[in-house]
């Protein structure tokens, strides 16, 4: 009988109305699992394990990664697939998070939720929590079929690091712009074997992340102050730069300068598109070809989300910085397309 790990650690999903406000709060688990009397009905043995205080995930911060790492660290020969239930808010983050944590992962880590509490009559938490559970178990000839952190929402299992919320209406609520969804849900689920990540070493847990990074995030109109501002932020290590297109910034002088000058003083600037699909290709315009003279990185084609979580990741990990950059440009857990075409 197949053995599975849920992790309860608060979002829509496990949420009820408080009395007098009428805000939506974390609940225990318990009124979840009343909601959902299918779990019974699984021919596999499911255990729990919840957070003492569920959280609304925009409060999730480091040691929450570091607690969902250790209970599957911990129980990582026990189960055969774990399911953690998470909030959407920050759900790209935290599977992105996790995904770097645990290197050579064999096994499958689900994370899913809803758009409307499991106690709603049309919530669309139980087909999310059902087949989180199923794809969670599923196994051919060589073991798991899923190996890796992945996000399961609306009929699509899509790869953690790749996903970004963008939507807070519908229950399709992520999407995965740059990369294809790892399975498709229907009668059936169809998964794509082509694209599913292979371990290719022991499996490790590494917990550090040093959150001394930021965003900069583009817009005309930018001035000296907001950027200086930025860039002058004491022991900062590294910026994700929010850039027009496929990697474009102003061209003036000053903002040049002021990168130029940050670089030189240690700090890693990693450029990252502010639109969702395509990639960056520093130099394919003038706009951003002095980008690539002052030492900024190429991000091609990784989310905000995961850029951002991959910097603290790489620089909790004791790397020098010419190691920092080398791995901003490579893809170590599928974050990336290392084959696009710039
Ligand atoms: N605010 C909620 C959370 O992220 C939203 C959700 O779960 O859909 O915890």
């Amino acid at each position: 009988m197949n053995s599975l790990l849920l992790i309860y650690t608060g979002g829509t999903i496990g949420m009820m109305e408080e009395p007098t406000t009428g805000s939506l709060i974390p609940f225990d688990f318990k009124q979840l699992q009343d909601n959902v009397p299918e779990l019974k009905r699984f021919n596999y043995h499911i255990d729990v394990v919840s957070f003492d205080d569920p959280i609304d995930s925009s409060d999730v911060n480091l040691s929450h990664w570091q607690k969902i790492a250790d209970i599957i660290t911990v129980n990582y020969e026990h189960y055969d697939g774990f399911v953690v239930l998470h909030g959407t808010d920050t759900m790209a983050y935290s599977a992105s998070a996790i995904s770097f944590m645990l290197e050579n992962l064999s096994k499958p880590v689900i994370f899913t939720g809803s758009q409307l509490p499991i106690g709603k009559l049309r919530t669309d938490g139980k087909e999310n929590l059902i087949t989180s559970i199923e794809i969670a178990a599923a196994q051919d000839a060589d073991g798991p079929i899923v190996q890796e952190v992945c996000i399961y929402f609306e009929s699509q299992l899509f790869r953690g690091n790749r996903t970004h919320k963008y939507n807070t209406e519908n229950f399709d609520a992520f999407e995965s712009a740059n990369f294809p969804a790892l399975a498709e849900v229907g009668i059936h689920i169809f998964y794509n074997h082509d694209q599913l990540l292979r371990p290719n070493g022991t499996f490790t847990i590494r917990k550090n992340f040093d959150t001394r990074v930021t965003y900069l995030k583009m817009f005309p109109g930018i001035t000296p102050a907001v950027v200086n501002g930025i860039l002058s932020i004491p022991g900062l290590k590294g910026v994700v730069l929010e850039t027009f297109g496929s990697g474009n910034t102003t061209t003036d002088k000053w903002f040049t300068d002021a990168l130029e000058n940050a670089i030189k003083s240690g700090i890693i600037i990693l450029n990252v598109s502010q639109c969702n699909q395509g990639f960056v290709a520093q130099g394919r315009y003038e706009t951003s070809s002095a980008l690539n003279r002052i030492g900024v990185i190429g991000g091609a084609d990784i989310t905000s989300e995961a850029a951002i979580i991959k910097m603290m990741y790489l620089f909790g990990q004791e790397l020098s910085p010419a190691e920092v950059k080398h791995y901003l440009g490579l893809s170590i857990r599928g974050e990336l397309s290392e084959n696009y075409e710039s």
